[in-house]
């Protein structure tokens, strides 16, 4: 049976690199029938964090991972001890003060055979003595590393391959302590679009940075599996489901991964689309309620109907809150271009006024109604439709984009409507009283 691990130190957020790697593990323990284990590497006892601990594993969790085992390694330290005394014992470990070192021996040739990059080869020549526990008697990443793998039974080391240089000391630690060299799979990197390695200078790297800006956990495990991954033809949706039933390490690429968050977005926006629609509500009311647009207990028939008629305009559940600010709030954000584009006319208030009362009239207060409403004043007043609609859109929303604009109406309500209408006719007049003024003089 394959078992295989995930191994990250709580030193630091789960990253998109971290993501990855516990996803191709995971992915091929659930493909082959195998186990996966989670292993805290938690021996920096002053730089592992519980805050760090509990965002990895909710993270996790929040990606659908689970897990056969979970192992910390700070409740271990017993066992390593033992490992390096009895290595102590067979001579080749040296003290220096209370720190036990290996000394790596001369002129031996080690040889990986990495299931993706093939066999590589070092010299122990290049190769320094190895301290197996520290002076303050914690253990060193390579020994216990190579201690748990063995005493866990982990038969395949799948992580990123910036590790390719630790793999020659633990195969030389495997062999000093006469335990079984698992096989290695060293995934190729994920880069930023400079191609240098994916760092906080590219952008969100913490995976709760995407949770928290509306991304949907399907699409970016989805996303996670095409980094380095391909089915082999032009597929690119693929559920968790899907993937344990297509992943295979043969598809892995040997070349590094480019981090393209358009593609992800993309990839975003097309889950949004078919997206459980109360699971869609839920992610909307904690965005909106987040940023004190709403409050929690929002009407959600409502804000349903909002999050339809915008459904296939955003991305992510962010950008939502953003596009459809201007429902919830009523200090609205006006779009500077747009108002002096749409809004500079005097006559403009006064079509404004004459919309004002059409929509006053406008019972029951539906698309429908509004649509027949507001066309047929458009045809008494003998004007193009746009230099009607185009004010209102601004007027109403702040911008000059957004759905149709009798949907949009018809969502935001009478009282809203005639609020804001009202608000801005008044503006205008007081801005054509001066304009009337100034021309007088
Ligand atoms: N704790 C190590 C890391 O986070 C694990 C490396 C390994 O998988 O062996 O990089």
């Amino acid at each position: 049976m394959n078992i295989v691990r995930f191994a990250p130190s709580p030193t630091g957020y789960l990253h998109i690199g971290g993501a990855r790697t516990c996803l191709f593990n995971w992915l091929f323990a659930r493909a082959t029938g195998g186990k996966f284990i989670l292993r805290i590497e938690d021996t920096d006892l002053s730089r592992s964090k519980k805050e760090y601990l509990d965002e990895i594993l909710s993270s996790l969790q929040w990606m659908g991972l689970d897990w056969d085992g979970l192992y910390y390694q700070s409740q271990r330290f017993d066992i390593y001890r033992d490992y390096a005394q009895n290595l102590f014992k067979k001579g080749n470990v040296y003290k220096e003060g209370e720190a036990l070192i290996y000394k790596v021996p001369k002129d031996i040739n080690v040889k990986i055979h990495d299931l993706i990059h093939g066999e590589i080869s070092i010299d122990t020549e290049q190769i320094k003595d190895q301290v197996l526990l520290k002076s303050d008697g914690s253990p060193a990443y390579n020994f216990c590393c190579v201690v748990d793998d063995a005493l866990m039974g982990i038969t395949h080391i799948i992580r990123g391959d910036d590790h390719i240089s630790n793999t020659p000391k633990q195969i030389l630690l495997y062999e000093a302590l006469g335990l079984k060299v698992p096989k290695f799979v060293h995934i190729p990197m994920i880069l930023g679009e400079d191609k240098s390695r994916l760092s906080k200078r590219h952008g969100a790297t913490s995976l709760s940075e995407y949770k928290n800006e509306g991304y949907l956990p399907e699409a970016l495990v989805n996303y996670l599996a095409l980094l380095g991954w391909n089915p082999g033809d032009s597929r690119e949706i693929f559920s968790l489901n899907n993937l344990t039933k297509e992943f295979s390490l043969k598809r892995v690429s040997k070349t590094a991964a480019v981090f393209d968050i358009k593609k992800l977005k993309w990839l975003n926006g097309q889950y949004i689309k078919n997206y459980d629609t109360e699971k869609l509500l839920d992610l909307a009311v904690a965005c909106l309620a987040e940023k004190k647009y709403i409050m929690p207990d929002i009407d959600r028939k409502w804000l349903k109907s909002i999050v339809e008629l915008y459904r296939s305009r955003f991305q992510t559940v962010n950008e939502f809150s953003e596009l459809a600010s201007f429902f919830f709030i009523d200090d609205i954000r006006y779009d500077t271009d747009a108002v002096s584009k749409f809004l500079n006319d005097i006559d403009v208030a006064e079509k404004l006024e004459k919309l004002k009362e059409a929509l006053e009239k406008t019972e029951p207060f539906d698309i429908a109604g509004i649509e027949r409403n507001v066309r047929s004043l458009i045809e008494k007043l003998d004007i193009q439709t746009g230099s009607l609609i185009h004010p209102a859109r601004v007027a109403l929303t702040g911008g000059a984009v957004s759905p149709g604009i009798f949907e949009v109406i018809a969502c935001l309500g009478k009282e809203k409507t005639l609020n804001r209408l009202n608000r801005v006719i008044k503006k205008l007049k007081t801005r054509a009283d001066l304009f009337d003024k100034l021309s007088g003089l």
